[in-house]
């Protein structure tokens, strides 16, 4: 790093959760043909007006207010002007002067320190259409206005990130957060969470800033890495060959490993600001907001530090099973329902049994896609199967087996057990009797458990185990066999 210290700002764009567009009732799902979802107001047509979808502003709130923002009780929309065949209209509408929610922060954690990062603002904009380049015959591009007027909101960082790792711990925590409050859907890869990144370099003890250079749309969270890393490296190489860093806005090219000037980098005064002439001011009272704010779903933190309080998982596992707000949600129905029907059974012990079962494996057949996730079995049926061996009608080996039938058939734990011969051994004279076999057939490994070496005993479970093909309760067996080992 040679003396210098990088210093990092994101800009995020995510799209809001609104099954409709920002200022007209267009809808705003993803892979629609080119132009199907456009109207006079997102098309730009001249005297079309816009009407601000309540919806998306409340979600706007709701994002404010999970990264500790304050909400302002009055903000306003601004037209951000420029030209591009994106834009219909010849100017975006955004937020300037006064946006929605300011002063938040987001706590992260890189290699177990913790941090703080400042959020300057988080205002609400509408999309561009979309540009597609070399379609069709000739080499033209053509406009889709389908994401024209898509609701976004802008979260921007203040410059306190110092490294890609932090940048990346940031980006992750952000998306975890505004997936789980509903905001946005956290798919990189059609858009709908895309990053801006301001880099810049200073001698390190230096307060003031360094040129920045901005990264332009990364989408995926190990580019973003890559990006920030490879821009730190070639300011630093600029200024070590005693050159400046000039400001620009640049691109990340994956296939080759850099990032290159796009063009000059705009500033604000470039866009002629101004209120939207259309739009009257959003207002919002303390009482509105507080509603909003106890409407505010426990954010993905609170709930891996609850369950590890109330329902026994580790760090770990609370982790894991909260990388999705729908496995979270799975969770949560599985280990009720389980506590609910097995016998005084704890929520501790519930929510241990039935997030290690989901770990091992219902997880691996879990695909999802956004917010939403598909399941092979539903969280009650997981519970009655886990019920069920709770009750001790199977053992947990056996329990793996009738899962995969569920999966395979649809059928519930009771049916397939009735059926297929899967129930446990717990007959205590055919148990006897297969305990009986095993020592008779060991006779070494009989006399070093009674010299002392009760270690073996183990052993002896695995071959009673084997014989029944593990249907014998394993607790009967350890009995029984100390049972006759420990008798004269
Ligand atoms: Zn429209």
């Amino acid at each position: 790093m040679a003396g210098y210290e990088p210093v990092i700002g994101l800009e995020v764009h995510a799209q809001m959760r609104s099954r409709t567009k920002l200022f007209c009732g267009c809808p705003t799902d993803y892979g629609a043909p080119p132009n199907e979802h456009t109207c006079p107001v997102c098309l730009g047509l001249p005297g079309a007006l816009p009407v601000p979808n309540e919806k998306a502003i409340e979600l706007a709130v709701r994002a404010g207010l999970a990264l500790g923002c304050q909400v302002a009780p009055h903000s306003r929309f601004a037209r951000k002007n420029y030209f591009y065949p994106d834009l219909a209209k010849g100017y975006q509408i955004s937020q300037f002067e006064l946006p929605l929610n300011e002063k938040g922060h987001l706590d992260i954690e890189v290699e177990g320190e913790a941090k703080r990062i400042g959020i300057t603002r988080i205002h609400v904009e509408e999309d561009a259409a979309k540009n597609l380049h070399g379609i069709g015959s000739g080499a033209v591009t053509l406009v889709d206005f389908n994401r024209a007027g898509t609701p976004l909101i802008e979260i921007v960082s203040e410059p306190d990130l110092r490294g890609a790792d932090e940048a990346e711990a940031y980006l992750k925590k952000l998306r975890d957060i505004l997936m789980f409050i509903g905001v946005n859907d956290g798919n990189l890869e059609e858009g709908s969470f895309r990053c801006d990144a301001n880099v810049s370099i200073r001698p390190a003890g230096q307060t003031e800033l360094g040129t920045r250079a901005e990264l332009k749309n990364i989408n995926s969270f190990r580019f973003v890495k890559k990006a920030i890393e490879h821009e730190i490296a070639r300011q630093e190489g600029v200024l070590q060959g005693g050159g400046e860093v000039v400001q620009e806005t640049r691109t990340w090219l994956e296939a080759q490993n850099k990032t290159v000037s796009m063009r000059g980098k705009e500033e604000a005064h470039d866009y002629r600001y101004f209120p939207d002439p259309d739009l009257p001011p959003l207002a919002f009272d303390a009482k509105r907001i507080e509603a909003l704010r106890q409407a505010l779903p426990e954010l993905p933190e609170a709930k891996r530090a609850r369950w590890q309080k109330d329902l026994g998982l580790t760090e770990y596992d609370a982790g894991v099973l909260s990388a999705h707000p729908e496995v979270a949600k799975y969770f949560e129905a599985a280990a009720e329902a389980l506590a609910k029907r097995a016998d005084k059974m704890k929520a501790s012990e519930a929510g241990k049994k039935v997030g290690n079962f989901i770990q091992s494996e219902v997880l691996r057949h879990v695909s999802t896609d956004g917010l939403s996730a598909t399941f092979p079995v539903g969280p009650s049926a997981v519970a009655g199967l886990l019920a069920v061996v709770e009750d001790g009608t199977i053992n947990g080996k056996i329990a793996k087996k009738v899962f995969a039938t569920m999966v395979d058939t649809g059928k519930s734990a009771r049916a397939i057990i009735d059926e297929g011969g899967f129930a446990q051994v717990t007959d205590k004279g055919a148990i006897e009797d297969e305990v009986r076999r095993v020592l008779e057939a060991n006779p070494s490994q009989v006399q070093q458990y009674k010299g002392g070496k009760t270690g073996v005993l183990g052993f002896f479970v695995g071959q009673v185990m084997k014989a029944t093909q593990g249907a014998a309760n394993p607790k009967m067996v350890n009995e029984t066999l100390k049972r006759l080992l420990d008798a004269p």
